[in-house]
């Protein structure tokens, strides 16, 4: 069988593999608070699941993550450890060149975390001014609207962070991760200011993870992940 994972293959397996494959795949994710009851690691075993997934089905391969990410809103909880944009953008634009000097045919730059999604787009739009490469794509977790229609509590500020959704996805991957016995609710109001100055986590949620991750199921969390895979597969089969 075809390896998919680079971190695993030989520099002969991947000058082979990297030709051939159809797009190489670079999860971003976080080292992360994700409330009482969930791993600092979350965002990074999401995002290289994903990746996996989707690459088995679009003959494609997997480059090691990058574990650490733009927090800046979570930046204050223990644990967090954050990235400006500019030092998230070098580390994708080096890591786009050599690939892109090792031949990849298509590179797909993938949010395991979302507050890494305007650094991966600002990068891509660099490298066509600078370089002319249209091959350099993105890829931002969003939920469509008749799955929200699966969660019991409603999504308090339109923030999914280690609540209901998320930590459904993370029993389904690894429940060794979630401990719900530590779970609490939050349903916090996003203060008014929040539209016209930058407002940290820290001012108005003390738990870190919005609404009830008490909610989660193994179930649920297939269900979002296998729609985020389905989109992925998309976007590589049909539009790369
Ligand atoms: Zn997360």
């Amino acid at each position: 069988m075809k390896k998919i994972y680079v971190g695993d293959m030989t520099r002969i397996e991947f000058q082979e593999r990297i030709k051939e494959a159809k797009c190489v795949i670079l999860s971003a994710g976080s080292c992360e608070q994700h409330g009482y009851h969930m791993a600092l690691d979350t965002d990074n075993v999401l995002g290289h699941y994903l990746a996996m997934e989707a690459a088995k089905k679009t003959d494609s391969i997997v480059m090691p993550n990058i574990n650490y990410g733009q927090v800046w809103s979570a930046r204050n909880y223990p644990g967090s450890i954050s990235l400006s944009n500019d030092t998230l953008k070098a580390v994708f634009k080096e890591i786009i060149l050599s690939l892109e000097n090792f031949g990849a045919k298509n590179i797909l730059l993938l949010a395991g975390h979302n507050g890494n999604a305007q650094a991966m787009k600002d990068v891509a739009r660099e490298l066509v001014n600078s370089h002319g490469y249209r091959n350099v794509w993105y890829f931002q977790q969003t939920t469509k609207k008749e799955l929200l229609k699966l969660l019991e509590a409603e999504i308090p500020c339109n923030c999914v962070h280690a609540g209901e959704m998320e930590t459904s996805m993370m029993l389904a991957v690894r429940p060794d991760l979630v401990d719900l016995s530590k779970a609490e609710k939050d349903f916090p109001t996003l203060p008014p200011e929040a539209k016209y100055r930058p407002v940290s986590w820290d001012e108005y949620i003390t738990v870190g993870s919005y609404g009830d991750p008490s909610l989660a199921t193994a179930e649920k969390g297939k269900i979002f992940l296998d729609s985020l895979i389905n989109e992925i597969v998309h976007l590589i089969n049909d539009i790369m």
